[in-house]
Formats: C-alpha cells, structure tokens, sequence
C-alpha cells in the first residue's frame, strides 16, 4: 500500500499560505526553500516518538499530535530560538482516517500557536513512528548554550518539576487525587518558547528538561565543566507531586522522571534581577564537579537516573 498517493500531509493538515517570511517556499516541490537574514542563525531539532516506547497505544492522537510538535519546539526554545518551520514524517500502519484528523488537529492547532509553517512531510507504512524537524531562528551569536554556566551562577528552572513523572505513574496505574494536572503535562506539555527568547539576554547556559533534572542539569554541568549544588526545599512542585513523594517515599521521582519540558538555566548574579516571574532559583554552580543535593540540611547521594521509557 502506497500511502503516498492518498497526499495525507496535503490532506490533513490544514496546508495554507506560509505564514513567515523565511519560508520561501513550502510544501509542493522537491524542498521547501528558507531565506534568512544575514544577521541570522537557524536552529535546527528532530525527535522521534515510537509507539510504545514513547506513547501508550491507547493515547488519544489529538493529544499525540500536540506533544509530538511541542517536544520540539521545547527543544527550539531551550536555545532560544523563534520557531519558523517544521517538517513531518508519518510512518503508518494504516491508514485510520479517525486518527490522523484528530492527530492533524493537535499537532496543527499547537503550530497555529507559535506561527510555525509546515513546509513538508513524507508518510510511509510501518509500525506508528513519528518525526518533526524543527527550524528556529535567532540573531548571530546568541543562540543559548549548554556550556556557558560558570561558577557563582544560580540555577533555575521555569516551573514545576515532575508532573509529567507523575502522569507516567497515573497511565501506569497510581492512584492519587487530582492528578489531572500531571495527566495533562505528560500529554500535552507547553514548549517554553517565549520564555527562551526573554532568556537569551540573561541566561549563561540552558537545557529543556525532557529526561529529568539531574540528567539533563548534568548535561550542562558537562558541557561548562562546572558542578551544581541544589537546594530540595527551593525545587518547585505541584501539591500533587509533593503528595505522591509523601505517600510513597519515592522523592526522587520529580527529580529523575521525565517529560517536564520546564527550562533549566543558569544566570550571573549580575543579572539576577532580570529574572522573569515563575522562575525559580533552585541551586548554584560550583566548581566541585557533579551534583550535590541538600535535603533539610544534609548532602544527599543522588542515584541519577535518567528517563525510562515505560516499555
Ligand atoms: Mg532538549
């Protein structure tokens, strides 16, 4: 079965005039053509998600098209990029015509958001695979980095942590009140797009949190050759969140679970002052290398693990 004959891309989401004016060209040719100012950089991301590694078979595909473009854009975000294009590979077992107009809606109502144009696709059949690349533009030179953290900076990130986890932990069969919230963030996470734009003026290094604090804080702690010291009691969570570390003992969670899409960034105490609102500071970097965690006064041995997929 061909399923490029059908033109789904066409089809399904929603194709108009392009909306930015780097896009030259979109869907219709060979490639699709970007034209950037000369004081401009592109940024480029690709994810993948596979069913049943990264999604339950069973979750609804408006939601799936949602946070397959928002994992994205998070990525875009975290280096402070303007998102402007997306590309889209759809590998399908079928063709469930059901599924890819609630799937085309999601993903296509969150591109509407930020004024992403779609500028071209590809559909395959195969086991349920899917791919965005995301394009993103920023002026010269500005881009935020991994490896710009230096010693006396603090450390932030932009709001709670590990509702997404907890999400995880209600799809896999946890009961707790009100956990609605943390459903929705491990469905439907928001991109922190304008958030790193505002960041590219302050922030010394920055990273989205898709595979846990201590994982992805890791990765600029790497990249500065720096290390971090975290504070338990400043980190930020939802009741929910703070409930289930209670209930279970397992406060850990928030802190390694994945699928926040919360930014984490550090800044000079030069511009502390300039930090926007909903941001807070949850640590320091040092110059001891790894990362030290201090819970009610005393020095925690981190078990860092990163993202499990639920498979
Ligand atoms: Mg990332």
């Amino acid at each position: 079965m061909a399923l490029a004959e059908f033109d789904l891309i066409q089809r399904y989401f929603a194709i108009h005039q392009p909306v930015r004016s780097t896009t030259r060209l979109g869907i219709g040719d060979d490639c699709a053509l970007l034209e950037l100012p000369l004081d401009q950089q592109l940024a480029i991301t690709a994810d993948t998600m596979v069913e049943g590694v990264h999604f339950f078979p069973d979750v609804s595909p408006h939601a799936l098209g949602h946070k397959l473009l928002a994992v994205n854009l998070s990525d875009l975000a975290a280096m402070g990029a303007e998102p402007v294009a997306v590309t889209l590979a759809l590998t399908l077992p079928t063709i469930d015509h059901e599924w890819l107009s609630a799937f085309s809606t999601g993903f296509m109502e969150l591109a509407n958001q930020f004024q992403v144009d779609l500028i071209g696709g590809d559909t395959t059949q195969g086991p349920l695979t899917l791919t965005v690349q995301a394009m993103g533009v920023l002026p010269k030179g500005t881009a935020l980095l991994r490896s710009g953290a230096k010693v006396g900076d603090g450390i932030f990130v932009s709001g709670p942590l590990g509702d997404g986890g907890l999400g995880l932990k209600i799809r896999q069969g946890f009961l707790i009140e009100s956990g609605h919230a943390a459903l929705a963030a491990l469905e439907r996470p928001w991109p922190q797009v304008e958030l790193g734009l505002e960041l590219r003026k302050i922030a010394t290094a920055c990273i989205d949190i898709s595979d846990g604090l201590i994982q992805d804080l890791g990765h600029i702690l790497n990249k500065s050759g720096v290390g971090a010291s975290l504070f338990w009691e400043q980190i930020p969570f939802s009741k929910a969140v703070s409930d289930y570390c209670e209930q279970t003992g397992d406060w850990q969670m928030p802190l390694s679970a994945g699928d926040d899409y919360q930014l984490c960034f550090t800044v000079s105490e030069s511009n502390r002052d300039k930090i926007p609102s909903g941001c807070v500071c949850i640590g320091q970097i040092v110059s001891l290398p790894g990362l030290s965690l201090f819970k009610e006064g005393d020095l925690v041995h981190l078990q860092a693990k990163g993202y499990e997929h639920f498979s």
